[in-house]
């Protein structure tokens, strides 16, 4: 244990909506060893608000990959079961007046959306200055009015390993959606409220994440919680560069693992900064 530097908590947050895979193993390392060489502590999160797409058999294969990493952790909390929390922190938003019911289809807003768009698109705010008393019970989900949000915290920051300070962008993103229709909290919003209930004092995951911290940065501020320190890595890719959750046919753990592979082998290659041959690290 370095001096010092007891009191760190890191987690490995993992979506059971699918097996976890190379770069699942490499992130989840990195959060592990960061806190357990350092007197601190590995909490694992099983983030499944996603009803529809989490699946009990994925929760059981993700224990049985980081056991057999040779991992071990507090938990694992599920944020099914929390799901209390994350409608208090929507409520205390709703009392401050920066969420609003948006009644609007996926159809809708893409057809007021005049240029070519992607699946990112920022909401163009369609429902945003609704007046209350027309709310209804219809489907909606709420989102945050991130202009309004932004006016009342004022400018903000956060901490990067690698980039370093950070301007808080949240205002790039739109109005980002905090709780669903079919799911009583994003992620956006679980996260946010876990992070801080658990004590995370340093989020290490891949820089896929980088810009959803902005959003959750300007939550902690509204929210009155901490901020943790962010360590965001490198994504894990194949042989031609892509992704490895969407590398078709990229090994699973759970395949490697039934294989008869040692995990705790490939645990230590990893964090030698080594690769199994045909993949490498890149910043997304
Ligand atoms: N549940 C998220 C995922 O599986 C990760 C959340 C996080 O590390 O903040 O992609």
């Amino acid at each position: 244990m370095i001096p010092g530097q007891g009191g760190i908590v890191t987690r490995f947050a993992p979506s059971p909506t699918g097996r976890l895979h190379l770069g699942h193993a490499a992130s989840a390392i990195r959060a592990h060893d960061f806190a357990v060489t350092r007197g601190g502590r590995f909490l694992l999160r099983i983030e499944d608000i996603d009803g529809t797409r989490s699946r009990p058999e994925h929760v059981a294969a993700i224990l049985a990959d980081l056991a057999w990493l040779g991992l071990r952790w507090e938990g694992p909390v599920f944020q099914s079961q929390r799901l209390d929390l994350y409608a208090e922190a929507l409520a205390k938003l709703d009392a401050m007046g920066l969420v609003y019911r948006c009644y609007c289809t996926r159809a809708a807003i893409a057809a007021s959306l005049s240029a070519p768009h992607g699946p990112e698109a920022v909401y163009p705010g369609i429902c945003r200055n609704r007046p209350r008393h027309e709310d209804t019970d219809a489907p909606h989900c709420w989102r945050l009015d991130v202009a309004k949000a932004l006016a009342r915290t004022g400018p903000l920051n956060w901490w990067d390993e690698t980039a370093g300070t950070i301007a808080c962008e949240a205002a790039a993103q739109g109005d980002v959606v905090l709780a669903r229709k079919d799911a009583p909290s994003s992620y956006h919003l679980a996260v946010t409220v876990d992070d801080a209930a658990q004590g995370v004092t340093d989020v290490v995951r891949g820089i896929d994440l980088f810009a959803a911290t902005h959003i959750h940065r300007l939550l902690q501020a509204l929210l009155a919680v901490p901020t943790p320190r962010y360590r965001h890595h490198p994504l894990l890719t194949g042989p031609n560069g892509e992704r490895l959750a969407k590398r078709h046919g990229a090994p699973t753990l759970a395949a490697l693992r039934e294989a008869g592979e040692d995990g705790r082998a490939l645990a230590d290659l990893l964090r030698a900064g080594r690769l199994p041959t045909g993949f490498s690290a890149r910043n997304a």
